[in-house]
């Protein structure tokens, strides 16, 4: 049957680099036998200017029907001003919440010819390839909240006798640890085979449910090689000796904070893509990277990170791997050539635009 896709072009560069995607998909329709179609939709700032909402009826109702979603990226100076409902980034919370994407896969991965473009030396970081599995609708961001004046509290051995308190709520239940723990087992089944759990077991009952469960969990699939670490100490190793991290699998906070740092770890934001996906496999698939208002409209984006999230699609929602392994191998071959947007060229190395690059993928899809 005809898989649905549908794409979000978004603000800032989005169109720019949505254009290489659609380019990328024809030709995975028309010569590789992909039996999708797609449709385009306004969202964010664009969703704002259409139809006076960053996330239009008509837009949700579409990424209801579709099987995957590719959205680029929301966001721009001219709609900071917006009142909190209507700017960009509710466009994406919304769809995340309508659709239940509790599941957010990062893959930091560096490439060979890249490898200066890290913060860390060279060797600790070439061929590096995690893959972080963070929780996305629990935890501390959605647990109970609470603001106000409280009397007599403690602080340590102190009593305050009246003072302003806010409190967040890190909850996690049995049913939410063990549906992303699945997620990240099925993951590491696909790739080398090796979990680690991160959480902070030694100090909150969330995490010691959490190691609980996904001990449970691992019973399932006794071919991959579950380990623990504290959340601390993962944040250390990821600087460390990040190639020891196949995938990691945590809270949506630890997850938030771990992604980034293993996202700098690569150096280069325009090259990596993520995917949230919910239970019946249904996802968005989007770069990393923001709207990159400075440089929207110039056509010198780098659309790697847009067509790797094509790649993710493919694997995770469209389940044909093979083509996603074909994008994969044939950025590998466009960077070993040495083609580069100005994002990851070296100072005074030639640079390419946007349409050169993804006509390049193309071009070595074979
Ligand atoms: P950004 O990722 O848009 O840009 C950071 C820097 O990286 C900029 O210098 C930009 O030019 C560069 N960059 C990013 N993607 C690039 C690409 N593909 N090719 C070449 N260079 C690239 O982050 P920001 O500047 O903090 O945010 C800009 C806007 O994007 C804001 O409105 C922000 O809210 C929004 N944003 C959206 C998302 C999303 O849609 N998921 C994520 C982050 C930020």
């Amino acid at each position: 049957m005809t898989q649905k896709i549908l794409l979000l072009p978004g603000d800032g560069i989005g169109p720019e680099i949505t254009a290489e995607a659609e380019k990328l998909l024809t030709v995975l329709r028309d010569r590789h036998g992909l039996d999708v179609s797609w449709t385009s939709a306004p969202i964010g700032g664009a969703g704002y200017d259409a139809a006076g909402h960053p996330l239009p009826p008509a837009t949700l109702e579409a990424a209801k029907a579709a099987d995957a979603i590719l959205l680029a990226a929301v966001g721009g100076p001219q709609y900071d001003n917006l009142p909190r409902e209507l700017r960009p980034e509710r466009g994406l919370l919304g769809i995340r919440a309508a659709l239940g994407l509790f599941s957010n896969l990062r893959p930091a991965l560096l490439y060979p010819e890249l490898a200066d473009a890290s913060s860390l030396k060279p060797e600790l970081v070439a061929n590096l390839d995690i893959l972080i599995v963070r929780e996305l609708t629990g935890g501390i961001y959605f647990g109970k909240r609470q603001t106000g004046v409280e009397t007599d509290y403690k602080v340590g051995s102190h009593v305050v006798p009246s003072a302003r308190v806010a409190r967040d709520t890190e909850a996690y239940s049995d049913f939410e640890i063990a549906r992303i723990a699945r997620t990240a087992f099925e993951a590491a089944r696909l790739r080398g085979k090796k979990l680690c759990s991160v959480d902070k077991n030694n100090v909150l009952e969330s995490s010691q449910l959490w190691r609980e469960v996904v001990i449970e969990v691992s019973k399932d699939y006794p071919d991959v090689a579950l380990s623990h670490m504290l959340v601390d100490n993962a944040a250390m190793q990821l600087v460390r000796a990040p190639k020891q991290f196949d995938v990691v699998v945590t809270s949506n906070m630890f997850g938030d904070i771990l992604s980034d740092i293993a996202a700098q770890l690569t150096g280069s934001i325009g090259m990596l893509p993520s995917a949230s996906l919910n239970e019946r496999g249904q996802g968005m698939y989007e770069p990393s990277h923001g709207s990159a208002p400075d440089i929207a409209g110039k056509g010198i984006a780098n659309p790697l990170a847009m067509l790797l999230s094509v790649a993710m699609m493919l694997r995770y929602t469209l389940a044909r791997s093979d083509l996603a392994d074909k994008i994969e191998a044939a950025v590998r071959k466009v960077l070993a050539s040495g083609l580069r947007t100005g994002d990851i060229a070296k100072p005074g190395e030639a640079t390419v635009g946007t349409v050169a690059m993804g006509d390049a993928v193309i071009a070595a899809l074979g």
